[in-house]
């Protein structure tokens, strides 16, 4: 019998119907980001050489990484990469995968960051927020914390990949910086999810990091510590923009009025999930 020759829109074909039977998202672009990554091409590329036979060892390549996208690995950890606002990132299991919806944070971000402004993110991760604030206002000066070593690592190699200007502190939250800083802007992205909800999350997301997920009892353990901080650090007029889980809706925005934040509210996600806590502390008294 002839052995079967395997093209790139046969293996698609085949791919995009086995990950639809096991319930995998996006089952068709999944099938050609993973043989893009097999392949070494774009998705672009696949389609142009739609009926090239594909060679035994691409060919094992590929057969692995649809193995181990089927068994749970997120897709983003296999190809490498994710898109956020524009940019291109690495991503591996040391960072959590960016979010479109964290994209909000940014284009809030940067209407709320002066020319030559400063802006501080807490919980980097993969560097996602702090390289679309530098690389989207050139000039701005914009720091960024992790706790961990690895995804600073991440973040790091992101940001000289993109040639984005971001200075990367290990640590604590405000701990790492600096006294004398202030920033116009504080953002953060930092583990939320109620520690009981942890074990429901889809079986890709419990692949992420937990230190980027597990935001305690109920969720706010570290939330509430960059609010309690964020004061301090920013200037008169200065915005703290924070995603959070839907259950923050209240409380988060409670917590940085009784922080000392003049304004906070809670904006919604494209999907209206309350996503968002937008705060905002006291313009500077006009002089007497
Ligand atoms: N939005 C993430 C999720 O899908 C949670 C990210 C976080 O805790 N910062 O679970």
């Amino acid at each position: 019998m002839a052995e079967e020759i395997w093209t790139p829109l046969k293996l698609l074909g085949w791919t995009q119907g086995f990950f639809a039977g096991k319930g995998i998202d996006a089952p068709r672009l999944t099938a050609e980001l993973l043989l893009a990554t097999a392949l070494g091409c774009d998705r672009v590329r696949l389609y142009l050489d739609f009926d090239k036979p594909v060679g035994d060892g691409e060919l094992a390549r590929f057969r692995d990484l649809v193995k181990r996208r089927s068994a749970g690995e997120p897709t983003a950890y296999l190809t490498g990469a994710r898109e956020f606002f524009g940019h291109r990132l690495a991503v591996d299991a040391r960072v959590l995968i960016p979010r479109p919806e964290t994209e909000q944070l940014v284009e809030l971000g940067l209407e709320a960051l002066p020319e030559g402004g400063a802006a501080l993110d807490l919980g980097t991760g993969s560097g996602a927020l702090a390289i679309a604030l530098a690389l989207g206002r050139p000039g701005a000066a914009v720091t960024a914390v992790d706790l961990s070593p690895e995804a600073l690592d991440v973040a790091r190699a992101n940001a000289t990949a993109l040639g984005a200007p971001v200075t990367f502190v290990a640590g604590d939250l405000y701990a790492p910086l600096p006294p004398g800083l202030r920033f116009d802007l504080v953002v953060s992205n930092p583990p939320y999810v109620p520690t009981a909800e942890l074990a429901g999350l889809q079986r890709e997301v419990l692949r992420e990091p937990r230190l980027a997920l597990d935001g305690g009892a109920d969720g706010l353990a570290v939330l509430r510590r960059v609010v309690a901080g964020a004061p301090a650090w920013l200037q008169p007029g200065g915005l703290l923009l924070l995603e959070m889980h839907e259950s923050h809706l209240e409380s988060l925005p409670a917590l940085c009025l009784a922080a000392g934040f003049e304004r906070a509210e809670a904006r919604r996600d494209l999907a209206g999930l309350p996503r968002l806590t937008v705060a905002r502390m006291a313009a500077p008294a006009p002089p007497a």
